[in-house]
C-alpha cells in the first residue's frame, strides 16, 4: 500500500487530510509538526510527503532541506501545501527541490491529482533502478545458489531439497561423493580442475534420474539426494554404476584421464532425522572408503571406527593448512667432519597448528601421502627451501647446500623434473646445491622409470642421497643401479655406534664399502661426542644431528651461520 506522511500543524487540516487519504486506500501517517515530521519520515520511509510550509519549531523549507540531505529520504517526492501564494514562496520551495506546490485552499480533487502525478513520476523515475537492484539480487542469489563451474546447486539448496523429498517418500539415501586423490589427479594431468569438474559432472547426471538431486559441495565433493528409491537394493545399482561409468577413461584432448570416486552413504530415517547429521555420516564412511583405498560405496554403521574420525579431522585441518600458511621448513646442519664447518642443511618439514600445536612429520606426512596432498605440500617445501638458502648464499654464504626430503608420491608424479627445474630456476639456487633425499623403497616402487627420472636429474646437476639407508631390505650392490651421490646412514645405526657391536659392524662395512664406491656418507642422529669421535676415525664425512645442533628456524639457523659456529670448540669441550 502506498504510504504518505502528512506534516501539519493544524490539528482540523491534519485530521482531514489523514480521513481523506485513508478514504481512498493510501496507508496515512501524520507529524504535527516539522521536526517530528523529520523524524517519521526517516523512521518510515513514506512514498509521498504532504508538508505543510508555515509550522513552528520547523517550517517546510527547513523540512524539505534536511529531507534531502540525508541520502534515506532525498528522493521522497514532496508537495508543499500553504496559504501563501507569493511568487517568491513558491519559487524558494521549487528551488529546495519540492515537487508540487498546492496553494490552500485546494479541492480534494486537485490534491488527489498532485498525488496520482507525483507518484507516477516518482514511478517512472525509480523504477528502472528498482529493477536493476532486482537483477542484481537474483544474479547474487543464483550466484550463491549455483555452483559457476559446474552450473549444479551448492550446499544452500540441500536443505530445501532434503525437506521436499522428505516430505514426499518414506527412504531418502544421500549419497556422498570424492574424486579419489584429486590434488594428485589435477596435479598430473594437463587440465584445469575445473575441466575436470565439468566432465566428472557429466558423468554423474548421465547416471541420475531427472527428479535426483546433485549439488557440488566443496571442491571435489557432490552430494546426491536419491529420489524413487524403494529398496535399498536400488540403491546398489546406482551406486554401482556411478562406480563404473566413472572410472572409464576420461578423454579430455590429447590425454586419457582416469579416475575413481569414493561414496559413502546414509538414510533418512533410519540413520537420523536431520540432514547435518545424516551428511556427517555420509561423509564420515565416505572418507573411510578412501582410506580404505577408494573406487568404493558403503553404507554408514554405527561401527565405522572411531579412530577414523580423528584421522579425518586431522586430514581436514592438514588440508587448510598450506592456505592458512601453517607451514615452516626448519633447518638442521650439515657438518664436514674434517674442517668441523658448516656445509649447509637438510630442510625438515614444522606443522604449526593453530588448535593442535606442534604436529610431527611423522604423525602427518603418511596421511599427507595417502590423501595426495604430499605434492602440493612437498613442492612448497621445496620452493622454501631453495629461495631461503639462495637468500641466505646470496648474504654471504654463497656455498650453502641444501637438501629437500622427497617422498614416494613425489618422485612418481610425471612432472617432478619439470616441476624441480622451475623452482630452481625461479629461486636462482645453482643446481648443484640441492641434494634430493629418497628411500630405498621410493626407489625400488618401480625401478626403471626412477632411474630414468635419477638420470634428468642429475643432468640438471642435482645431487641424489639415500636417506634412512639400511632400514630398507635393498643390498648395496643392488642399490649401485641407480645413480646417486649420497647415502644417509639412519640414525638408529649411529645409536651408540662406538659400543653397540651390530651398529658397530654395520656402519663400519658401510663406510668401507662407500669408500670403494667412491660415494659420501652423511651419518645422521649423532646425538653424544662418542658417536662422534668413532664417524671421525672411521672416515665418515658429514655429520648431521642433536650433537651439534637440532633443526632450527630460518632465522635462527642464519644466526649460527654468521656466528661462524662449527664443531671443533665441541671436540675440545
Ligand atoms: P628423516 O628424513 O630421517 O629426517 C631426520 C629426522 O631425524 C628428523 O625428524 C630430525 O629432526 C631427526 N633428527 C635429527 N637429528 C637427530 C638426533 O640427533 N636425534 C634424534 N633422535 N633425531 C634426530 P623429523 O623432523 O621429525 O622428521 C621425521 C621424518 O619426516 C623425516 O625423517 C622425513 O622422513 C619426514 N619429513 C620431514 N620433512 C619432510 C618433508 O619436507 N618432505 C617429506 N617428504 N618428508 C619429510
Ligand atoms: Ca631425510
Ligand atoms: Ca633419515
Amino acid at each position: 500500500m502506498t504510504k504518505i506522511l502528512v506534516i501539519e500543524d493544524e490539528d482540523s487540516v491534519r485530521e482531514n487530510l489523514l480521513e481523506l487519504l485513508e478514504l481512498e486506500c493510501f496507508e496515512a501517517i501524520a507529524a504535527e509538526n516539522g521536526r517530528r515530521g523529520v523524524q517519521l519520515a526517516q523512521e518510515e520511509l513514506p512514498d509521498l510527503i504532504l508538508c505543510d510550509v508555515s509550522m513552528p519549531e520547523l517550517d517546510g523549507f527547513s523540512v524539505l532541506e534536511q529531507l534531502r540531505q540525508s541520502p534515506r529520504t532525498a528522493g521522497i517526492p514532496l508537495i508543499f501545501l500553504t496559504a501563501r501564494s507569493a511568487p517568491h514562496d513558491f519559487r524558494q520551495g521549487m528551488r529546495l527541490g519540492a515537487d508540487d506546490y498546492l496553494t490552500k485552499p485546494f479541492s480534494q480533487d486537485d490534491l488527489l491529482a498532485a498525488i496520482a502525478t507525483r507518484l507516477a513520476k516518482h514511478a517512472a523515475i525509480t523504477q528502472p533502478y528498482i529493477q536493476v537492484l532486482q537483477s542484481i539480487t537474483a544474479e547474487f542469489s543464483e550466484r550463491l545458489n549455483y555452483d559457476p563451474v559446474t552450473c549444479l546447486p551448492t550446499r544452500l539448496l540441500l536443505q530445501e531439497k532434503f525437506n521436499q523429498i522428505r516430505a514426499n517418500q518414506a527412504l531418502t539415501p544421500i549419497l556422498s561423493l570424492k574424486i579419489d586423490h584429486f590434488d594428485a589427479l589435477c596435479f598430473c594431468s594437463d587440465y584445469t580442475e575445473d575441466d575436470l569438474l565439468r566432465v566428472i559432472t557429466q558423468r554423474l547426471l548421465a547416471c541420475l534420474d531427472m527428479d535426483d538431486f546433485l549439488a557440488r559441495l566443496s571442491d571435489d565433493q557432490f552430494v546426491i539426494l536419491l529420489t524413487n528409491i524403494k529398496h535399498r537394493q536400488s540403491i546398489h545399482a546406482i551406486c554401482q554404476q556411478i562406480l563404473v561409468l566413472l572410472s572409464q577413461p576420461f578423454q579430455l584432448e590429447q590425454q586419457d584421464v582416469f579416475l575413481t570416486l569414493s561414496i559413502g552413504i546414509a538414510l533418512y530415517p533410519e540413520h537420523g532425522p536431520e540432514l547435518n547429521g545424516l551428511m556427517h555420516k555420509a561423509n564420515l564412511v565416505m572418507h573411510h572408503v578412501q582410506q580404505q583405498g577408494g573406487n568404493q560405496y558403503r553404507f554408514y554403521t554405527a561401527s565405522v571406527n572411531p579412530l577414523q574420525v580423528e584421522r579425518l579431522a586431522l586430514e581436514a585441518s592438514l588440508r587448510s593448512a598450506l592456505e592458512n600458511a601453517e607451514f615452516q621448513v626448519y633447518y638442521q646442519p650439515q657438518l664436514d667432519l674434517q674442517t668441523g664447518k658448516v656445509l649447509g642443511a637438510e630442510a625438515l618439514l614444522r606443522w604449526h597448528n593453530r588448535e593442535r600445536g606442534m604436529v610431527c612429520p611423522a604423525d602427518f606426512i603418511p596421511l599427507a601421502e595417502e590423501s595426495g596432498l604430499i605434492n602440493p605440500i612437498g613442492e612448497w617445501v621445496l620452493q622454501t627451501a631453495c629461495q631461503q638458502t639462495q637468500r641466505l648464499r646470496e648474504r654471504g654464504f654463497p656455498t650453502l647446500r641444501i637438501a629437500v626430503n622427497l617422498s614416494g608420491q613425489q618422485f612418481s608424479q610425471s612432472h617432478l623434473v619439470q616441476t624441480i627445474s622451475q623452482i630452481l630456476k625461479i629461486t636462482h639456487l645453482d643446481p648443484t646445491a640441492l641434494e634430493l633425499e629418497l628411500t630405498e623403497t621410493t626407489l625400488l616402487q618401480n625401478q626403471s622409470e626412477a632411474i630414468s627420472t635419477l638420470n634428468d636429474l642429475k643432468k640438471l646437476g642435482i645431487q641424489i642421497a639415500i636417506d634412512d639407508f639400511g632400514t630398507g631390505y635393498a643390498s648395496l650392490s643392488y642399490l649401485k643401479q641407480f645413480p646417486f651421490d649420497t647415502l644417509k646412514i639412519d640414525r638408529c645405526f649411529i645409536h651408540n655406534v662406538h659400543s653397540e657391536s651390530y651398529n658397530n659392524a654395520i656402519t663400519m662395512a658401510v663406510l668401507q664399502m662407500s669408500q670403494r664406491l667412491n660415494l659420501q656418507v652423511i651419518a645422521e642422529g649423532v646425538e653424544i661426542p662418542a658417536e662422534l669421535e668413532f664417524l671421525q676415525n672411521h672416515g665418515c664425512q658429514t655429520m648431521q644431528g642433536f650433537l651439534f645442533s637440532r633443526p632450527l628456524p630460518v632465522a635462527e639457523y642464519e644466526v649460527l651461520l654468521a656466528e661462524g659456529r662449527g664443531l671443533f670448540p665441541l671436540e675440545v669441550a
